[in-house]
């Protein structure tokens, strides 16, 4: 090509966005399709205090294993899956799940679901989760629900009003992903949070950037003082878990602690898959 004009460059611009848009397309087709044909399955994390190694509970994490075997990652599809609405029904199908699961097991642990922005702001979320309590017979003290900041963003009155009808049923609230949006402190101030999961990014950095060892002093003495737990997600080595140890928080996940997998109820060890978690 001697030069480019503004013509050619439009259409390997549209070629591209037309690629994306039948991706997308393409995921949302076999997303429907996944749920009819039972290609969900959730993972489960374990969590632990940081003091005494004891199993507090376990997240919830979705699966999607395609027909063809690959395993698609929840950051793959999560977005696609808000987008068409889809998440709806996945989301039931992850809460429904859970429940069912974690009823069977042999001690009662308690679970932690992720909950979609979209879920929240759709009117029948309490009641569904009221429903779903009464159908699995799970005690609502056992499950907790995880919401990211953005849902306290879009619509905070709202979500609020949602999360105090949720709390009513007896269920707790934790924030995940602390400290990655642009309005975490404010979030804290509007809705009294059970729990929260300082994000994954500040355990990465301790190592590396002195910076974050004092971010996550900083946490730890604001949940001290509005008195609400602390669990800092993303624990991979020995010496982040001493350091958090040290500095008083109180609950840890990361694959130092076991990394996600099925559950057995069979297996009344308390390990997901072939994980193991602190002593
Ligand atoms: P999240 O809720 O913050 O979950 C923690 C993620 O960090 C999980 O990724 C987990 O596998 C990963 N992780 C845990 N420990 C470590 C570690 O030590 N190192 C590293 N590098 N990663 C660790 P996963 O399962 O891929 O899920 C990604 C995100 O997708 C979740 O982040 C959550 O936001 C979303 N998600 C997963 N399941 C669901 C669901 O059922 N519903 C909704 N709405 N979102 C979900
Ligand atoms: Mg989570
Ligand atoms: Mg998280
Ligand atoms: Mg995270």
């Amino acid at each position: 090509r001697a030069k480019s004009s503004i013509a050619t460059d439009f259409c390997f611009y549209e070629e591209e966005m037309d690629q994306t848009v039948r991706a997308r397309r393409r995921i949302a087709t076999e997303l429907r399709d996944a749920l009819d044909h039972d290609q969900f399955a959730i993972h489960w994390q374990v969590q632990a205090s940081v003091e005494t190694g004891e199993i507090t509970g376990y997240e919830a994490l979705l699966r999607w294993t395609k027909p063809d075997g690959t395993n698609v990652s929840p950051f793959e599809f999560i977005t696609i899956a808000e987008q068409t609405g889809l998440i709806l029904p996945i989301g039931e199908w992850v809460l429904r799940r859970a429940c069912q699961e974690a009823a069977a097991w042999p001690l009662p642990w308690k679970i932690a679901v992720n909950l979609s922005p979209v879920q929240l702001g759709h009117v029948d979320l309490p009641r569904l989760v009221h429903q779903i309590l009464i159908e699995t017979g799970l005690a609502p003290t056992r499950l907790e629900l995880e919401i990211t900041e953005s849902a306290m963003i879009t619509d905070p009155e709202r979500t609020t009003h949602v999360l105090r009808q949720l709390k009513a049923l007896g269920v707790s609230i934790a924030m995940d992903d602390f400290g990655t949006g642009y309005s975490s402190l404010s979030t804290l101030r509007s809705f009294p949070f059970d729990k929260i999961k300082l994000d994954r990014s500040f355990m990465t950095e301790l190592d590396i950037a002195p910076q974050s060892a004092a971010i996550i002093r900083a946490v730890l003495a604001l949940g001290e003082s509005l008195a609400i737990p602390i669990l800092a997600e993303g624990v991979e080595t020995s010496s982040q878990l001493e350091f958090l140890r040290a500095e008083g928080c109180n609950e840890a996940q990361g694959y130092l602690l076991g990394r996600p997998g099925l559950m057995k109820p069979e297996e009344d060890v308390g390990e997901p898959g072939s994980s193991k978690h602190a002593a």
